[in-house]
């Protein structure tokens, strides 16, 4: 992972820098020749390194961070790679992504072609925990339609009342927000096999493209496509 993305967060969770959120500081930091990489002072924010195997030390008290990596990261899905950890036809997610700690694996799935807001952790009881349906963990998707297909008129009131698939299934009550013929913000808590593009099919229409904006409250924001970043420990309490 990056060396300033790693003491960003320990700046983020150590008691005496709370508040203090942005990333320069740690990339300062970093410039001035504070930071250590396995005992040598390294300069640029974005040295990548591996943290169960490089411990770090923040001189003048040279106390080693902890190296342990966070439980949780978030990341920017780019299309055309696929969620599973391996696959015969199209690269992993995690290939497309800088070097990360091992054990990582996404929380869920999405789509070859869906992009957007990725969960990753080692810890099996969080990946259920995020998984389950009446969790908090509200997933929010931006679907585009085709300019042809709009939405129909009482879709919104269809979503929230719960709706029905074609093949019986019942879905739990969502939140969808129509914001042009061609865009609409849809909020999920279950996490079925392609629901989102079930429901828009039940709907009438067809998703053309389909990005995941948030899972669990975490976005994608400031994050490029296959980029990541890891949850300071504040964010990671906050959902377990
Ligand atoms: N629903 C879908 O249809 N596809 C995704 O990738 C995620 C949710």
């Amino acid at each position: 992972m990056r060396l300033d993305t790693f003491v960003h967060a320990h700046l983020q969770s150590s008691p005496q820098k709370k508040g203090d959120r942005r990333l320069k500081a740690a990339q300062k930091l970093i410039r001035s020749g504070a930071v250590s990489v396995s005992s040598t002072p390294v300069l640029d924010p974005k040295y990548q390194f591996v943290p169960s195997l490089e411990p770090i030390t923040i001189s003048p008290s040279s106390a080693p961070l902890p190296a342990t990596p966070p439980l949780l990261y978030i990341a920017h899905k780019p299309a055309g790679c696929v969620c599973a950890l391996s696959d015969d036809l199209h690269p992993p997610l995690l290939s497309k992504l800088p070097p990360l700690p091992p054990g990582l694996s996404p929380v869920g799935r999405l789509d070859l072609d869906t992009t957007g807001a990725i969960l990753l952790t080692s810890d099996g009881g969080l990946q259920s925990l995020l998984l389950f349906p009446t969790s908090r963990a509200e997933k929010v998707y931006r679907v585009t339609l085709p300019p042809a297909r709009p939405l129909p008129p009482d879709a919104a009131e269809r979503v929230a009342a719960g709706l029905t698939l074609p093949d019986g299934t019942g879905l739990l009550p969502a939140s969808l927000v129509i914001s042009s013929p061609t865009s609409c913000l849809l909020t999920l808590r279950e996490g079925l096999f392609h629901q989102v593009k079930r429901m828009v099919a039940a709907l009438g229409s067809e998703v053309a493209s389909l990005h995941r904006v948030s899972f669990a409250g975490v976005d994608v924001e400031g994050l490029a496509a296959g980029e990541v970043r890891a949850l300071t420990e504040a964010e990671v309490r906050e959902r377990v």
